[in-house]
């Protein structure tokens, strides 16, 4: 195969998602687009040793979905028909959060929920069918080259297996613009380094956080009034948390979650007294009747993790990182792939400026204002969990008391819920929380939560009072008759 050298050549480092979304934006942009994966990729969906976390429950939000729609504007449409499931973010999702129910309402947000690897292929069927555009899968990129006084990149060491031989041999490969898509174990700041650049100031918020999941047969009426199942951790008390996500094929995704080293077990009976524990019965009550189809998979999330390219002073020429090899966070509110796709809408609004001289600051300086959005988000959440460690952003704790009334009023007001949701799905930043017709919402549905506590510990009270005269007054058999004509219950407390 003849190789495309430079002139007009753009490389993308890593097949998944986001090296998918930059080479399809790429080759509207230069003649001939690379993209080198180093694992061997098929025509099906799979999964395969670079990408261990789709094993995992992958959501894809709603702004993700409108990046799709518009690289690939049949889709979403084709997902669909593979069985992949389109639900209102609002409406599908019965979500158990801080003591209660989110209500359920039509958002006006659209998420897609399906196998991480049948998203993947169904991009990645796309993406090569691309004229201008050539995958070397099986194939791992070594370093990079540089112009000799190191100002620019100028392209890739490659080892591929050449046809018919076992041996891996090194190949060089030129370009204009390499793009690093090679996922959070990115190797860019060592190669960086070796060029004589200091490698990116990094954030790092350690969570320990451990998935355990498993797949099972879906039936027709296993759910009824919502399409998937969330029951949040409520730190620092309950560090655990369980969702059910549909996807193709009648299955059932469950991944159980457990944060500061938490390991959810590995066995059957553990896996569903884990569920069991969680603070709502819901996913125990789905997967104690279903039946299972794979063995429990774990996955060790340890921490958080970003690189702050913006940051750096000297940057050569000709060279981006993009996705988890830029900021890789806590999946617990699914929002990679969507950050992903928002940095690759980025790309090519950069592109079509014609002097290109700027492109590796104003992306990277652009790329933190799409990370700060889920970084804050989550982050501020991970420092919830009594274990968690990092350095604290000023203000967190604070963020965090008000985080949770925005969360209860989630249980009764929609307006607050869709500001919620909207930050969650990167169309909002976290600042329009705090917005004052959203902040006097919360404190209202906070102060009617409060009343509606206090009037049911008077009631109980009240019950307490009439139970202990008419205890007094006609002894055991009154009391019995009062019950059983329901004018009491026997959760009332009786005076001793
Ligand atoms: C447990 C878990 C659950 C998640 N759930 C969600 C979710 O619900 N929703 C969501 O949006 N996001 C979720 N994410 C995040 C999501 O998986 C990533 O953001 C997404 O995969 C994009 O990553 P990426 O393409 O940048 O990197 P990766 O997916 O890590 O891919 C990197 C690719 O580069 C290849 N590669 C690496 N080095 C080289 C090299 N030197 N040469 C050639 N190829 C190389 C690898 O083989 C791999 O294919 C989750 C993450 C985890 C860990």
């Amino acid at each position: 195969m003849n190789l495309p050298q430079s002139a007009q050549h753009a490389i993308v480092i890593g097949g998944s998602i986001t090296g998918l979304l930059a080479a399809r934006v790429l080759s509207d942009h230069f003649a001939q687009v690379t993209l080198i994966e180093r694992d061997a990729l098929h025509d099906r969906p799979e999964y395969r040793p670079g990408q261990p976390q789709t094993r995992h429950l992958h959501g894809l939000l709603a702004s993700g979905k409108t990046v799709l729609e518009r690289y690939f504007p049949d889709l979403i449409e084709e997902l669909a028909e593979g069985g992949a499931l389109l639900g209102d973010m609002g409406e599908a999702a019965r979500w158990y959060v801080e003591g209660g129910y989110r209500l359920q309402y039509q958002s006006g947000m659209t998420g897609i929920l399906m196998s991480r690897p049948f998203l993947e292929w169904q991009i990645r069927r796309r993406v090569l069918e691309i004229p201008n555009l050539t995958l070397l899968d099986g194939t791992t990129v070594k370093t990079l080259l540089a112009t000799p006084d190191r100002s620019q990149i100028t392209g890739v060491q490659i080892h591929r297996r050449a046809a018919n031989q076992a041996e891996l041999t090194p190949q060089m490969l030129t370009a204009d613009l390499v793009l690093d898509a090679s996922g959070r174990n990115s190797a860019s700041p060592c190669w960086l380094a070796a060029l004589g650049y200091a490698e990116p100031p990094e954030t790092v918020v350690k969570v320990g956080l451990c998935y355990a999941t498993r797949i099972y047969r879906r039936q027709p009426n296993d759910l009824v009034g919502a399409a998937n199942l969330i029951i949040s951790a409520n730190p620092p008390h309950h560090q655990q948390a369980g969702i059910a996500f549909p996807m193709e094929g009648d299955r059932w995704i469950v991944t159980l979650a457990g944060w500061d080293g938490n390991q959810p077990p590995l066995d059957e009976q553990g896996f569903l007294a884990f569920a069991q524990s969680l603070p709502a019965p819901d996913i125990y009550n789905l997967i104690s009747k279903a039946e299972p189809l794979s063995e429990i998979t774990p996955y060790k999330f340890p921490a958080s993790l970003r690189r702050h390219y913006e940051k750096l002073s000297r940057f050569p020429a000709g060279y981006l990182v993009m996705g988890d090899a830029l900021c890789s966070f806590d999946p617990a509110y699914g929002q990679g792939m969507s950050s992903a796709a928002l940095q690759a809408a980025l790309l090519d609004k950069l592109l079509q400026q014609p002097d290109r001289r700027l492109l590796c600051r104003s992306f990277f300086k652009q790329a933190a204002k799409i990370i700060d959005i889920p970084w804050q988000l989550t982050v501020s959440e991970d420092f919830r969990f009594s274990g968690t460690q990092g350095q604290k952003p000023l203000g967190t704790d604070l963020i965090n008391t008000y985080s949770t009334l925005v969360q209860r009023a989630t249980h009764d007001d929609a307006i607050v819920y869709g500001a919620f949701l909207r930050v969650m799905n990167l169309m909002s930043s976290p600042g329009s929380l705090v917005h004052p017709r959203i902040v006097w919402r919360v404190l209202r549905s906070t102060l009617r939560a409060k009343i509606s506590d206090l009037r049911q510990q008077q009631q109980d009270t009240q019950i307490s009072c009439v139970l202990s005269k008419q205890l007094h007054s006609s002894g055991l058999k009154g009391l019995l008759s009062l019950l059983a004509c329901g004018k009491a219950t026997p959760i009332a407390k009786l005076p001793d």
